[in-house]
C-alpha cells in the first residue's frame, strides 16, 4: 500500500510539476509582453499565450488527474504535511477548474477581450454609454460563472474565491463596515488639519534607480535571482523562486518610483522565500492575492513610510539629491511622503484614503451581481458614493467610474484584496514588533534580515500549503481583522498632523 500511494503522489507530482511549468512559462511571456516586446510581437503574443492557456486548463481539467486525486484521497495520502497539501490543494483546484465549462471560460474571455477596446474608447470620450454595453456582457458572464458554484452563500463569493480562496462576502462585508467606520472620520479630521510641507524636487531618474535599488538590496533583492525593469504598470513576476522580476516606473517630479519599487520587490521577496520543497508544485507561490498584497503594503508603508527607516536611509537620498533635499529636514521628508488628501483616483490615493477608493467597488460590484444597480446608474451610484466616502465631487467618468480597467477584464471580485493587503499588513506588522522587540532598532540601522526571517517563517515559506486564514490565524493569533490598521493609521497620523 506505501509503494502504491509512493507511486500515485510521484504521479501527481509529475502532472503538477507541467502544470507549474506551464503558469511559469505564461508569466515569462507576460513579463516580457510588459517589459521587452517590441509593440509589433503585440498579435504574435496574444496567440501564443491563447493556446499556452488552453494547454494548460486541458491538463489542469484532465479527467485521469481527477482519478489521481480520487485515489490519493482513499489511500488517506500519507505522507508529511507537504504531501497532505499536495493532494489538498491539487483537488481544490481541479474541482473549481473542472466545474467551469470550457464554453463559458472561452466566452469570458473573448467578452474581456472585446471588452477592453470599448473601454478605452469609452475613456478616451469621457462617454460611459460607450462602455456600458461590454460592462453588461462582462457581468452576465461572471452571474453564470458564480451559477457553476451553487453551495456558495452568496454569489459574489465564488468570484472572490479567484483570488481569495474561501474568502466570503459576508466577511469582507464585515470587516470593511469597521474600516469605512474608522476611517471615515480621521480622514476628515486630517483633512481639515494643516496642509503638510511639499515633496521638493526635481529628483534625477539615473539617481532615483540607483536608490532604488540600494533600498531592493537592502530589503532582499540578490543580483543572481532578480532582476529590476521599467514597466508602465509596475509589478511583480515569478519565473520561478530563484528568478524574481519586478518592475518598476520613475518620473522626475516625484519619489513614487521609490516606494513603487519596495512595493514590487515585497511581492517578490514572498515568492522568493517559498519553501523549496514546494518547488514545481504549483504549491511554491502566493496563496492569494490579500496577503500578496500584504506583503507588499507592509515594505512599501508600514517600512517605507516610516520614521525608523528614513533615519537610515535619508542621509543617502540627501546624497544623491543635495538640490532637492539637502536643507529639507527629515521630519519634514518624512511628513511630506505621508501626505493624506482625498482624491479622485484609486491608484494615487495615500495609504489612509486608500481602502475607500476599494470599498466603493467593493459595494458596487455586490450591487451588480445582485441587480439592485442597473449598468445605466453605474455612475451616478459611484458619484454619489464617492461623496460620502470621500467628500469629493467627480467631475467625469474619466476621473469615476471608468478609470479602472478590471472591470474591462469582466475581473469582479479582485478590488477587495487590495485593501485586504492593507488590513492584514497591519496584522502582521504589530504580530512582527511584538515578537522582535528591538525591530525598530534594526531598522533605523539599515537592518531588514530580522523583519525578513519573521515574514518568511510565519508567511512566504507556507506558499499555499496554509490557506489564508490559516496563514493570519498562527502568525497573528487571531482572524482577519481591520482594528490594527486604524490603530497603525491613528498611531501614524495624530502625531503627523498634530490632531
Ligand atoms: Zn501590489
Amino acid at each position: 500500500l506505501t509503494d502504491d500511494a509512493g507511486t500515485l503522489i510521484d504521479a501527481l507530482r509529475a502532472r503538477l510539476a507541467e502544470l507549474d511549468d506551464l503558469g511559469r512559462v505564461g508569466g515569462l511571456l507576460g513579463w516580457d509582453q510588459q517589459t521587452m516586446m517590441p509593440p509589433g510581437g503585440g498579435p504574435a503574443r496574444g496567440e501564443a499565450m491563447a493556446t499556452l492557456e488552453r494547454i494548460t486548463h486541458e491538463r489542469a481539467t484532465d479527467p485521469a488527474l481527477g482519478e489521481l486525486l480520487a485515489e490519493l484521497a482513499d489511500g488517506g495520502g500519507g505522507g508529511g504535511d507537504h504531501e497532505a497539501a499536495l493532494v489538498r490543494v491539487a483537488r481544490r483546484d481541479y474541482d473549481r477548474a473542472r466545474r467551469v465549462p470550457t464554453e463559458l471560460a472561452g466566452e469570458m474571455a473573448l467578452a474581456a477581450s472585446e471588452a477592453q477596446p470599448a473601454w478605452l474608447e469609452a475613456r478616451e470620450r469621457n462617454d460611459f454609454a460607450i462602455f456600458a454595453p461590454f460592462l453588461e456582457r462582462n457581468v452576465e458572464l461572471r452571474k453564470r460563472y458564480a451559477d457553476c458554484f451553487p453551495e456558495s452563500e452568496h454569489p459574489y463569493d465564488a468570484l472572490l474565491d479567484r483570488f481569495e480562496p474561501d474568502a466570503t462576502t459576508a466577511q469582507i462585508r464585515d470587516v470593511f463596515a469597521r474600516l469605512s467606520t474608522g476611517l471615515v472620520p480621521l480622514i476628515e479630521v486630517i483633512a481639515a488639519g494643516p496642509a503638510p510641507p511639499e515633496l521638493p524636487g526635481p529628483f534625477a531618474i539615473e539617481a532615483q534607480r540607483e536608490l532604488a535599488l540600494e533600498l531592493a538590496r537592502a530589503i532582499g533583492y540578490a543580483d543572481d535571482a532578480w532582476r529590476m525593469d521599467d514597466a508602465v504598470h509596475p509589478f511583480a513576476s515569478s519565473v520561478a523562486r530563484t528568478d524574481i522580476r519586478v518592475t518598476t516606473r520613475f518620473a522626475s517630479d516625484s519619489l513614487t518610483g521609490l516606494f513603487a519599487t519596495m512595493h514590487e520587490v515585497g511581492h517578490g521577496l514572498y515568492e522568493h522565500a517559498t519553501d523549496p520543497a514546494l518547488d514545481r508544485t504549483t504549491l511554491g507561490t502566493g496563496v492569494s492575492m490579500g496577503i500578496h498584497e500584504s506583503q507588499s503594503r507592509l515594505w512599501e508603508n508600514c517600512v517605507g513610510r516610516s520614521l525608523t527607516w528614513w533615519r537610515h536611509w535619508y542621509p543617502r537620498a540627501q546624497d544623491l539629491f543635495p538640490d532637492a533635499l539637502g536643507d529639507f529636514p527629515l521630519e519634514y521628508f518624512h511628513r511630506a511622503i505621508n501626505v493624506v488628501r482625498p482624491t479622485l483616483i484609486r491608484v494615487e490615493a495615500d495609504e489612509a484614503t486608500y481602502s475607500l477608493h476599494v470599498i466603493l467597488r467593493f459595494e458596487l460590484e455586490l450591487a451588480l451581481i445582485e441587480g439592485t444597480v442597473a449598468i445605466v446608474d453605474l455612475p451616478e451610484a459611484w458619484n454619489a458614493r464617492m461623496k460620502e466616502l470621500l467628500g469629493v465631487d467627480v467631475p467625469d467618468d474619466r476621473q469615476g467610474v471608468l478609470q479602472d480597467i478590471h472591470w474591462a477584464f469582466g475581473e469582479l471580485g479582485y478590488f477587495p484584496t487590495y485593501a485586504l493587503g492593507n488590513v492584514v499588513a497591519a496584522q502582521l506588522w504589530k504580530a512582527a514588533r511584538e515578537a522582535l522587540p528591538d525591530l525598530d532598532d534594526r531598522l533605523a540601522a539599515g537592518d531588514c534580515a530580522p523583519l525578513r526571517d519573521w515574514l518568511r517563517e510565519n508567511v512566504h515559506r507556507h506558499g499555499r500549503a496554509l490557506m489564508p486564514a490559516e496563514i493570519i490565524e498562527r502568525a497573528t493569533g487571531g482572524p482577519l481583522d481591520p482594528q490594527p490598521f486604524l490603530d497603525y493609521l491613528e498611531a501614524k497620523y495624530r502625531p503627523l498632523y498634530r490632531l
